[in-house]
C-alpha cells in the first residue's frame, strides 16, 4: 500500500526544495517528486553570483548543497514523472511508477528550455545541439561553438563557454540584448567571442550524423561552421499535464491567488511555473517558504 503524506511537492528545483525544508523542519511528512536531478534549472547554470551568501558558486554545487540539506533532514525523494493529479484532499498523485496520496500538493514545476523548432534540431539533439553549457560545454574544449539567444542566460553561458572553447559565436535575432550593460560589455571584451545580430537560425546541417553547419538568415554570414550549438532562447513552464486539472494561462503558467493557491483547494504553486517579473533563485526560494508557511498555518 502506498504511503500517505502531509504534503507532496512536485519538482525539486530551488522553490520545491525550500518548501520541503520549511515543512520538514516543522515536523510534516513530505515527499518530493522529481523526474530529473534535484536542483532544476540551476543544475544547468554555470555560475551564480547574485544569491546572497555566495560570492560565486557553480549551479550544480548550489543544487547539491540544497539537496544535501534535505537528505540530512531525511526528506523523502521519489524519482519519477507525475502524469496526473486526481481527487480532492486527500489527493492522488499519479506517477509513471507509483500512486501517492497527500493532504496538500505544492507544484514547483519550474520551466524547461524553449526549442527553436527548426529542421534537424531534434535529430541532432545530443549530437551537437545542447541546452546546457555546464553539462555539455567540456565536450567542446578547444572547438567552435555557437550560442543562440539574447537574454541573460545566452550571455552568461557565452562567457562560460569562451573559457573552454576555441571560438564562440553568439547569434541573436535582434541587435538589442535583454541584459544589463555590464554583462554586455563583458561579452564584448572577450576576444574569442564573435557576435552575429539580426540573424535567425533557418536549419541545422549534419555531417556523418553530427552537427556541422548552422544556416542563418544573415546576409553577411549565411553559413556558420560549428562543432556545437547551445540554445538559450528562454523557457516555458512544464505544466502540460495539468491543463485539464487546474487553471493555467495561455502560455501554460499556473494561475494562483495572493497566497499562491491554485484553482484547486489545498494545491499551491511556487517558483518559475508562475508568471512573474523576476525569475531569480531568491524569489523562487521565497515563494517556496511562503507556500510552506501558508500550509503550516492551516
Ligand atoms: P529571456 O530573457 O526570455 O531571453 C530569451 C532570448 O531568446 C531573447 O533574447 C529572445 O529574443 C530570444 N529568443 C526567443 N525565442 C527565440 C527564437 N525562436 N529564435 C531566436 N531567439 C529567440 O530568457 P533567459 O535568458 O533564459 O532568462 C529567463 C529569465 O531568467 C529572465 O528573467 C532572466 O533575467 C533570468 N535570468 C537571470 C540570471 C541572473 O540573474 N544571473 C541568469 C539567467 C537568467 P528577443 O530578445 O528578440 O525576444
Amino acid at each position: 500500500m502506498n504511503q500517505h503524506y502531509h504534503t507532496i511537492i512536485i519538482g525539486a528545483g530551488v522553490a520545491g526544495m525550500t518548501a520541503a525544508l520549511y515543512l520538514k523542519r516543522a515536523g510534516k511528512k513530505v515527499l518530493v517528486i522529481e523526474k530529473e536531478a534535484p536542483g532544476g534549472q540551476i543544475t544547468r547554470t554555470s555560475k551564480i553570483e547574485n544569491y546572497p551568501g555566495f560570492i560565486s558558486i557553480e549551479g550544480p554545487e548550489l543544487a547539491f548543497t540544497m539537496y544535501e540539506q534535505l537528505t540530512n533532514l531525511e526528506v523523502e525523494f521519489a524519482y519519477s514523472e507525475v502524469t496526473s493529479i486526481k481527487g480532492m484532499t486527500p489527493y492522488q498523485v499519479i506517477t509513471d511508477k507509483e500512486i501517492y496520496t497527500s493532504d496538500y500538493i505544492i507544484l514547483a514545476l519550474g520551466r524547461k528550455p524553449r526549442k527553436l523548432n527548426v529542421k534537424n534540431e531534434e535529430k541532432l539533439t545530443g549530437k551537437g545541439i545542447s541546452w546546457c553549457a555546464v553539462c555539455d560545454g567540456p565536450l567542446y574544449k578547444n572547438k567552435r561553438v555557437a550560442v543562440i539567444g539574447g537574454g541573460r542566460s545566452a550571455l552568461e553561458e557565452t562567457i562560460y563557454l569562451s573559457k573552454l572553447c576555441k571560438e564562440v559565436t553568439l547569434i541573436h535575432r535582434r541587435d538589442d540584448f535583454r541584459a544589463d550593460n555590464e554583462l554586455i560589455d563583458n561579452v564584448n571584451r572577450i576576444e574569442n567571442i564573435q557576435i552575429i545580430t539580426n540573424a535567425e537560425v533557418v536549419e541545422f546541417k549534419e555531417k556523418d550524423g553530427i552537427l556541422d553547419k548552422i544556416i542563418l538568415t544573415s546576409k553577411k554570414q549565411p553559413i556558420l561552421e560549428v562543432d556545437g550549438c547551445f540554445e538559450f532562447i528562454g523557457q516555458e513552464p512544464s505544466t502540460s499535464f495539468l491543463k485539464e486539472t487546474l487553471n493555467v494561462d495561455q502560455e501554460g503558467y499556473i494561475e494562483v491567488d495572493q497566497e499562491y493557491q491554485t484553482s484547486l483547494s489545498h494545491v499551491y504553486a511556487c517558483g518559475d511555473c508562475l508568471k512573474k517579473d523576476l525569475y531569480q533563485i531568491i524569489n523562487a526560494c521565497s515563494e517556496g517558504a511562503i507556500v510552506a508557511n501558508t500550509i503550516l498555518k492551516q
